[in-house]
Order: C-alpha cells, then structure tokens, then sequence
C-alpha cells in the first residue's frame, strides 16, 4: 500500500513509488531526450573547475557531521540499482539565480525534463528530471564529476526524517518512519534527490 508522504502532487507520488520498486529505467519523455547545445569541449573544463568546490563542500559537510553527530545514522550500502537517478527534482524558479541554476544542471550537469510541468514536493514546486548519465546497468556515467547530491546521496540531515529509497540498500539508525526495518521496507519512505 502507497503511503502518503505529504503534500505532493498526485502524479509524483506515483512516480515516488514507482521509483522504490522499477526494475527498469522510465521511458524517455516524449520526442526523446532533448539535446545539450553547450558542447562537451566546454562542459568538462566548467565541470572540472567546479570540482574542487564539490568535493571541498562535501568533506566539510562529512567533518562536521563528524564533530556533530546527525540523529540518525546511515546504514548498508548501495545495491547500484540507479533506481534514485531516474526522477531527480530541482526547484522551480522564475528568478534570475533559479534559471542559472536550471541551466547549469540541464546544460552542463546533464539533466533533462521528463514531465513538461512542474510538480508539488513538499509543498515546493519542483522540475521533475532524468539524468542523462544514468547507464543502463544502473551505473553513473559521470561518477567522477558527479554532482553533490549525487556524492550526499542517501541524505541524512540535522533536522527532519532520513531520504533513503526504499530497496535501494541503505537503511537509517534508527529506523524511520516505523520500529522496525522490517516495517520500514513494507510501508517504504520512497524519496527523491531534490536540487534546491
Ligand atoms: S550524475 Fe550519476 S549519480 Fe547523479 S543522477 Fe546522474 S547518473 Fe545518478
């Protein structure tokens, strides 16, 4: 049975649930996965001079999480199923910083729309996306270079609940939202990647 996670569209918690349990990639959007116009002689270089401050900012957030420890801590590992690359949401903004933003991750970070209208997450309008470097075996064509949500993934945070997809082979400690791991693979807390 689905559980209702909060105030989010209807389409998108079907899509939340689909996501847990796919055994295979969604289908591309219709017309088929738009084309990046910034070339990749270009795309790389800007990627790689973005680096340093992705990997600065991850081994920040690891010290501090370190000296200060989250309530909940991450378990298992990753089962590599890609299942939590396949709808990847990113905040929908008219602004002149949002459309940056939009713009850096569809042009340069590979990201692609796959529903032509922004969905409610949470109560925030969101972009749902693909990623274009997800493979067919569930493997990140773009390890490297990936993306700080991509590197943060599973996110364990200092306020609220764990984002862990359900079967994706993490768990939280303790458990959230039941007793149990048991319970919590039946009722499930499928959540998505979400650039703010
Ligand atoms: S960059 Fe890699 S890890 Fe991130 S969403 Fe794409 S395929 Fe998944």
């Amino acid at each position: 049975m689905k559980t209702k996670l909060g105030p989010n569209s209807e389409l998108l918690d079907d899509l939340l649930f689909e996501a847990s349990e796919a055994t295979e990639q969604p289908l591309a959007p219709k017309g088929g996965i738009p084309k990046q116009w910034v070339p990749f002689w270009l795309r790389l270089p800007a990627k790689c001079l973005a680096l340093p401050f992705v990997l600065i900012d991850y081994s920040m957030q690891k010290v501090a999480k370190k000296i200060i420890r989250p309530p909940f801590k991450r378990e298992g590992e990753c089962k590599r199923r890609g299942n939590c690359c396949h709808y990847v949401l990113i905040a929908y903004s008219n602004k002149l910083l949002g459309r940056f933003f939009y713009f850096w991750y569809t042009q340069f970070l590979g990201f692609y729309k796959r529903l032509p209208e922004p969905q409610i997450y949470e109560g925030k309008k969101m972009h749902v996306m693909g990623c274009r470097h997800l493979k067919k075996d569930g493997s990140c064509g773009d390890y490297r270079l990936r993306p700080l949500i991509c590197r943060q993934w599973p996110m364990i945070e200092y306020f609220g609940y764990p984002k862990i997809l359900k079967g994706c082979g993490y768990r939280s400690n303790p458990p959230y939202p039941a007793d149990s791991i048991d319970d919590l693979s039946e009722s499930g807390d499928p959540r998505l990647k979400v650039l703010q």
